[in-house]
């Protein structure tokens, strides 16, 4: 059975996190998805909340399981009993980054192989923080996250409607 881990602050899930979900759980046969619990200041939702939306975006795939963890990524893989550490990626800034994260991870754990899948074409340019800046300024992010997720940074921004259009 092949068990595939991927990571990630999620301060929200987006689309873009979601697209490489729905991808990877057809073609693994457990897919956990690795909300990383660090000290909120620099984040909007607190670890609670970024797992709480998470699993609720999940709630229809059957193979997808989200839990919170803290200390390296390889090692929840290891606990996890998975063989891949999957990322997406988006075009260009992305992989210099994931290029020295994937090495240093073959150094700590050779067993664990990482596994990148290519943003769709619609969710390259979307990234978490661009998404909560938008949302801050009342824009409409409606068509970038899941609809409860829309729900709770209307919430955290004290917006009350839609947002405007773009
Ligand atoms: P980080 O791991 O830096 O905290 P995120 O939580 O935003 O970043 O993202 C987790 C994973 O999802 C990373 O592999 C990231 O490259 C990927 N990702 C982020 N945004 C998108 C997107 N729009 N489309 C596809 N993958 C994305």
């Amino acid at each position: 059975m092949t068990i595939a881990v991927y990571p990630g602050s999620f301060d929200p899930v987006t689309n873009g996190h979601m697209d490489i979900v729905m991808r990877a759980s057809s073609i693994f046969e457990k897919l956990i998805v690795g909300v990383y619990a660090i000290p909120a200041k620099n984040l909007l939702f607190n670890t609670e909340e970024r797992v709480g939306l998470f699993k609720q975006a999940v709630k229809g795939l059957r193979n997808v399981e989200v839990r919170p963890y803290t200390g390296l990524t390889v090692d929840l893989a290891r606990e996890c009993n998975a063989q891949v550490l999957l990322r997406g990626l988006r075009s260009g800034s992305d992989f210099d980054n994931e290029f020295e994260m994937v090495l240093m991870n073959q150094k700590l754990a050779p067993d664990v192989d990482s596994v990148f899948m290519i943003s769709m074409l619609e969710h390259q340019f979307l990234s978490s923080s661009l998404l909560k800046e938008v949302a801050q300024l009342g824009g409409n992010i409606e068509e970038m996250v899941p609809k409860h997720v829309a729900t709770a940074l209307r919430e955290k921004f004290g917006i009350g409607h839609t947002g405007h259009s773009p």
